[in-house]
């Protein structure tokens, strides 16, 4: 059975990153090192499907926080997207 990666995001910084699936509930931010417990992932599957749609989550996420930073109102597409990748993509951890 090859290794299942997932998506997560970190509280702190805010970055998608990929990491293993583990039974942890427990993770740490590549990024800023922040450990922090694992809520949801918004993937999970192939490394390499991960890589994909990590970029796509960060290049979104980048341009969310440009727009609210210029105060521009035109997001809508965003949003749009951002709600159908909860549907696709969303796993729940209780
Ligand atoms: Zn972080």
């Amino acid at each position: 059975m090859p290794q299942e990666f997932q998506i997560l995001r970190c509280f702190a910084c805010e970055k998608f990153q990929v990491h293993h699936v583990k039974k942890a509930k427990k993770w740490q931010c590549k990024v800023c090192g922040e450990k922090q417990s694992l809520k949801k992932a918004f993937f999970i599957g192939s490394s390499r499907d991960c890589r994909v749609n990590v970029q796509q989550l960060n290049f979104k996420s980048g341009q969310q926080k440009m727009n609210n930073m210029l105060g521009q109102n035109n997001h809508h597409d965003l949003d749009d997207a951002y709600f159908e990748n909860d549907l696709l993509f969303k796993h729940t951890f209780r």
